[in-house]
């Protein structure tokens, strides 16, 4: 849980602007709580939808969300937190717009999280490769799909883990490569 503590500890929640209105602070708990640290031993889920994350827009607080989502998966989190901060990540990375207050201050959140969640490329692939659990790595391909940048790496792993990722993975559905072959 060090890693996780430590990142959630690097960013100042207090003065970001939460998708709520109020401050972030509350999510240094929302995210700790994720992880099943602090005075809670179990993790629990917690939402961050409306906060952090909408269908159309992402607020303030994501990229640093981002950034702890790929802390977690460095850390020694239970599988049920895991994929709960996959699933955030995917959230981030899949963010088509910006909150009016950031998109003022010339943030494009969307590429700010996707530009972060590339650090964290090898324990994605990591995450595909392992199989620990079919949605987990289903959800972690997902998300190379859209940071990663070669796109002849990421062929070359959907055919190795062909055996045990979802049928959209597998065959490119969704995901726009396959389709640009066609062309
Ligand atoms: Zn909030
Ligand atoms: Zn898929």
């Amino acid at each position: 849980m060090r890693l996780i503590e430590m990142e959630i500890a690097r960013h100042y929640w207090q003065g970001m602007l939460c998708g709520c209105g109020s401050s972030g602070e509350h999510l240094a708990g929302d995210l700790l709580q994720l992880a099943g640290g602090g005075s809670r031993q179990e993790p629990s889920h917690v939402s961050l939808e409306e906060h952090v994350w909408s269908p159309v827009v992402l607020w303030e607080p994501a990229p640093a969300v981002t950034s702890v989502a790929l802390a977690a998966l460095a850390d020694d989190v239970t599988p049920k937190a895991r994929g709960w901060f996959l699933e955030l990540l995917q959230c981030m990375v899949a963010g088509e717009g910006t909150d009016r207050g950031a998109a003022r201050r010339g943030l494009d959140l969307p590429e700010l999280c996707r530009n972060r969640a590339v650090q964290g490329l090898w324990l994605l692939y990591e995450e595909v490769m392992s199989n620990r659990s079919l949605g987990d790595a289903g959800t972690a391909f997902e998300i190379l799909t859209v940071v990663e940048p070669d796109r002849i790496r990421l062929q070359r792993v959907r055919e190795i883990a062909a055996d045990w990722l979802p049928v959209c993975c597998r065959t490119g559905l969704c995901d726009d490569d396959l389709r640009v072959v066609d062309r």
